[in-house]
């Protein structure tokens, strides 16, 4: 019933504690039966983080690799309960796909309910963020059906992540309730791996589908789950990459 054409969030070694190339990366994808990869590696205030400047070079890379569409993009970090990034505006403009994402090393400790829903309200009303990576963790578990409205109505894609099963196992049970929050608002959602090697790319993303099948998810919402859903989320996200790819996955 369910299905993904492209993966929206992907790490090389360019974030160290990933370990596969771009090419490498690619190259999985196109082997997984992919169209898209979005290449989203951490934003600069991860201690694993490339330098700066890796992200303002994007012109050196193809946008077609192995058959596979990329998408040059970023995993930024939310660094306040006001939902300040670590990217600034004009530069997450320039992506094609933005995470945005919580990460211990930037937010330590607990949130509260109530902060982690004021977090999201204001990424939510953040313009170039593109998706909300695994916002189910347990120690910052926020308002799901308050801010998954703010979310639809803002297109912030939110994302259902693969490694979260292996890593970040105390918020599976946060995992349905949000998938009900986001389908009860009709917010989007991505099914993304999170993949730190090639790998887990290939792996993908189908331990999250009975999850999706559990609460009867609507396949309409999952915007990685059909070229023209994804295609259709760019332009409603007013990415110029949405035109591009339209040629090339079309
Ligand atoms: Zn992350
Ligand atoms: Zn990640």
């Amino acid at each position: 019933m369910y299905t993904v054409i492209a993966d929206l969030h992907t790490h090389t070694l360019a974030s160290s504690h990933a370990y596969d190339t771009l090419d490498g990366m690619a190259l999985a994808a196109a082997g997984a039966g992919l169209k898209a990869l979005a290449i989203t590696d951490h934003g600069p205030a991860m201690p694993d983080a490339p330098h700066a400047w890796h992200f303002g070079n994007r012109t050196a890379l193809p946008r077609l690799l192995h058959g596979v569409a990329l998408l040059h993009g970023a995993e930024v970090n939310v660094m306040d309960t006001l939902g300040g990034l670590d990217f600034t505006e004009k530069q997450l403009a320039a992506f094609d796909w933005v995470v945005a994402s919580i990460h211990s090393p930037c937010i330590p400790g607990t949130l509260s309910e109530r902060e982690a829903t004021r977090l999201w309200l204001a990424v939510a009303e953040t313009p170039y963020v593109d998706c909300i990576g695994h916002s189910e963790q347990e120690n910052y578990r926020y308002d799901y059906k308050t801010v998954a409205r703010a979310f639809a109505k803002n297109h912030k894609v939110v994302e259902l992540n693969g490694n979260s099963l292996n890593v970040r196992k105390d918020g599976i049970p946060n995992m349905r309730s949000l998938l009900l929050a986001c389908k009860e608002a009709g917010c989007k959602i991505a099914l993304n791996s999170d993949a730190h090697s090639a790998m887990q790319l290939e792996q993908g993303v189908k331990k999250l589908y009975p999850l999706l099948a559990e609460v009867a998810f609507p396949p309409a919402l999952v915007v990685n789950g059909s070229t023209e859903n994804l295609l259709e989320e760019l332009k409603l996200h007013n990415r110029r990459v949405a035109e591009e790819l339209g040629g090339i996955v079309g």
